[in-house]
């Protein structure tokens, strides 16, 4: 069969993977991403597309250089590079429905702005000014100003577009079966069609990474958590906010729910529910759809109908129009969650010439473009960008015994 060759050989065509490969691509690097679908088939393209920022603060640290380098990012291909992705300056409301949850808010958002965040405590009245059909049962909302939303799919396809057009080559139905090296400081890549050599590998495949780690004698510790949603039939614009309640903060700040084998910030622990979690807005087409559970569940992508009845019963505490809006369809992904609830970008040591990009979590949609633009950076200079440090694999990938 004809062998494929490149310079840098990415897997995974979601947001990490097809950001890292425009940003080489801009680089003038000769890059080609193999997908096993579509683009954008997986996490990358059935989330909420909320794109979460609070501002760089006084001290940039990964998190900001992730948020607001991706804000950035996602502003430039909407605005100037022209591809309409439904990007929108939303801003974001954080619903407070109890004593302890405002509390807490109160000193967050006294932290946060003494570090030079932009966020601000409203009452419900004025919330209410902002975003009308709020509940006035609140107790009163964290505000997120520089909170955004795009549309996952028309995002993820119009980096990958922007790769291909930079000169990448992006090949899909290519699903990676087996990774051998190929001489001292390269790979073959054995795929569901053709092999394929490179002298560089990138890891971006999502949930999936710890299968292409383990093909390569490595533990990636990322894990699989189904994340579910709901939506509503199309309807005129009534939310105009991303919206998200308080509740999953505080219980994650007392209690993050982390061992050795289960990462932290889950909803549950095994069936037990520890936690109600929620976000949530209206897409351009009219529909609002709301989420939120984050369950250990390996690979299964089914929804779980109890968990979309409590997520529709809280999103209708916040916005009481969702009470009488029925539910018109359900969905899930799986989202790369790592052990140790910090992104895995950079260079993997056991090996030559290997990097990963992942560990993104329930918000690699608003962090994955400056996950992937730092990462093709670091490959392009071969100078691992400060920031990145917190992100090292070196801290968790290990080889397997
Ligand atoms: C329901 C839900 C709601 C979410 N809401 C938000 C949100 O509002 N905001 C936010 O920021 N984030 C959100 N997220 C999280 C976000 O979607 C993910 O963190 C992000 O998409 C991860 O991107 P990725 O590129 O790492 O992985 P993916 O999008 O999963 O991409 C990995 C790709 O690798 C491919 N692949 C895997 N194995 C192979 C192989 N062997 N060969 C070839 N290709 C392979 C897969 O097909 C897939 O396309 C949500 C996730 C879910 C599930």
């Amino acid at each position: 069969m004809h062998m494929i060759e490149t310079e840098i050989l990415i897997i995974g065509g979601g947001i990490a993977g097809a950001s890292t490969a425009y940003h080489l691509a801009q680089y003038g690097r000769h890059v080609m991403l193999l997908e096993r679908d579509e683009i954008a088939s997986e996490a990358s393209g059935v989330n909420a597309g909320a794109i979460g920022a609070i501002g760089w603060g006084n001290v940039p640290n990964l998190e900001s250089y992730l948020t607001m380098g991706s804000l950035e990012i996602f502003k430039s291909l909407h605005v100037e590079l022209g591809y309409d992705i439904e990007f929108r300056r939303s801003g974001a409301l954080q619903a407070i429905q109890t004593e302890a949850e405002y509390a807490y808010t109160q000193r967050r958002v006294m932290e946060l702005r003494s570090q030079g965040y932009t966020v601000d405590l409203l009452s419900t009245w004025e919330a209410q000014t902002i975003e009308p059909e709020l509940s006035p049962a609140l107790l009163g909302c964290l505000y997120m100003p520089l909170r955004a939303q795009a549309d996952p799919k028309k995002a993820t396809r119009a980096f990958a577009t922007a790769a291909e057009r930079s000169g990448a080559r992006i090949l899909l139905n290519h699903e990676v079966t087996e990774i051998h090296p190929h001489g001292d400081a390269a790979y073959q890549v054995e795929t569901s069609r053709e092999p394929c050599r490179a002298a560089i590998l990138v890891i971006a495949a999502g949930a999936w990474c710890g299968g292409l780690g383990a093909m390569l004698g490595l533990r990636i510790p990322i894990m699989p958590v189904r994340g579910q949603m709901w939506a509503s039939a199309p309807l005129p614009p009534r939310v105009f906010h991303t919206i998200s309640a308080a509740e999953s903060s505080l219980q994650w700040h007392t209690a993050p729910g982390n061992d050795n084998q289960t990462p932290p910030y889950l909803t549950h622990r095994g069936q037990q529910r520890l936690t109600r979690h929620l976000y949530g807005r209206q897409t351009r087409a009219g529909e609002i759809i709301f989420g939120g559970d984050r369950q250990l569940a390996e690979y299964d992508k089914t929804p779980d109908a109890a968990g979309i009845e409590v997520n529709h019963g809280h999103a209708a505490e916040v916005l009481p129009l969702l009470r009488e809006l029925p539910i018109t369809r359900t969905w899930a992904g799986l989202m790369p969650f790592p052990l140790d609830g910090v992104p895995i970008i950079g260079k993997i040591p056991q090996r030559p010439n290997l990097y990963v990009v992942s560990g993104l979590a329930s918000s690699g949609f608003g962090r994955g473009p400056m996950a992937g633009k730092l990462l093709a950076e670091y490959i392009h200079t071969g100078h691992r960008p400060h920031v990145l440090a917190e992100a090292d694999p070196a801290r968790c990938v290990t080889l397997v015994e």
